[in-house]
């Protein structure tokens, strides 16, 4: 094959290795990751106020999260760095995201998740990846103490957000949101669990001004959901509980990084109720044609409920969608009622059922 017809290479550290923490020895790995759609919503825009809507789809990455964006960096240095394993504590996606590149880059990876509380699908590819799985009896937040203790104590890297390297991957969905607009939005929303993405996104956007990629910054819309919002209430949530596993968490690691965001863009991180993210968790599926898991429906959430209070007014927003809504089936079911007619395998039959 010439060089010409050879498909371009595409991949986190392909795209944006510039702005990386890589070197010669960087090994460039790759499941394409990153150079998600920005698409501009159909619907609902119309009912929040703002003059446009748009949705960043992490949940198009190759794991179905936007956790492969900092995961194929974290992977890439551990393996220049020689390790052989990678560990992690996850709410589901984190562990599907590291299981894969893992698999890829022939490391072990071992998996520390809190038992009965991962959604079904990210067990599902997790183990498909052939992690080593370890439940624990505890919360997320007891989990990645763990992890942390042990990575310190064994030769396995830690591979949470936690890991610097990770921040750095993630913030390239900032410099991806400002080529595509020309420029950065006026508002960038986000759901916050660990508090590692909003770290990166504010990370990127400033990084993106100091090299005149965007003329501004956005104001950080964080939202947790209300049974997990620590950064909200101003402590620490015990027993963090809600539909959206993702962002069960009660001790954010990047807390500081969640609070510099807010404070230095003029933002803001508030609660949504379980009823609000499932509200808006159907109204994406519904209105824009976009499956997402309960967790990134909390952005949406959070942007319908600024403006019932009659607090967003024009500008241009992007909603982050972190995740695939095929992850946690179990909450998709529960929603919906199918719209289910039986009929004979006839066209007659199927005009009878259905009334014409
Ligand atoms: C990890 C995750 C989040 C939360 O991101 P943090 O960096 O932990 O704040 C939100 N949504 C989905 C789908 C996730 O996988």
């Amino acid at each position: 094959m010439t060089a010409a017809s050879a498909p371009a290479q595409r991949g986190v550290l392909h795209r944006w290795g510039a702005v990386l923490p890589l070197t010669p020895a960087t090994p460039l790995i790759s499941l394409g990751e990153g150079d998600t759609p920005l698409v501009r919503s159909a619907r609902i825009e119309a009912l929040t106020g703002l003059d446009e809507l748009w949705f960043k789809l992490e949940m198009c990455n190759p794991t179905g999260s936007f956790k492969d964006r900092g995961m194929v960096v974290a992977v890439a240095k551990a393996v220049e760095a020689g390790a052989r394993a990678i560990m992690c504590a996850s709410t589901g996606n984190t562990s599907a995201s590291a299981a894969a590149y893992a698999a890829r880059s022939g490391l072990e990876s071992f998996v520390l998740v809190p038992g009965g509380n991962v959604a079904a699908g990210k067990l599902a590819q997790a183990i498909a990846f052939g992690t080593r799985l370890i439940e624990v009896d505890g919360n997320f937040d007891e989990a990645l103490q763990a992890a942390r203790e042990l990575t310190s104590r064994h030769p396995v890297a830690l591979v949470n957000s936690v890991n610097p390297h990770r921040i750095e991957g993630q913030k390239t969905a900032a410099y991806e949101v400002c080529e595509a607009l020309g420029d950065a939005p006026d508002v960038l929303a986000i759901p916050v669990g660990n508090a590692g993405n909003i770290t990166a996104y504010w990370k990127g956007f400033g990084e993106c001004a100091e090299v005149g990629r965007s003329s501004t910054h956005p104001r950080m819309f964080g939202f947790q959901a209300a049974g997990a919002a620590p950064i909200v209430l101003g402590v620490p949530v015990e027993h963090p509980q809600t539909v959206a596993s993702a962002i069960r968490i009660g001790k954010p690691a990047s807390w500081a990084g969640a609070t510099a965001a807010r404070d230095e863009s003029g933002g803001l991180i508030e609660a949504v109720t379980d009823d609000e993210i499932l509200e808006a968790y159907r109204l994406l599926a519904g209105k824009e044609g976009i499956f997402c898991e309960p967790a990134s429906a909390a952005s949406v959430a959070g942007l319908l409920k600024l403006s019932r209070e009659g607090r967003l007014r024009g500008g241009r927003a992007v909603a982050v969608i972190t995740g695939n809504g095929l992850k946690d089936p179990d909450t998709a079911v529960s929603q919906y009622k199918p719209d289910v007619t039986r009929a004979p395998a006839t066209v007659a039959g199927v005009e009878r059922a259905l009334g014409w």
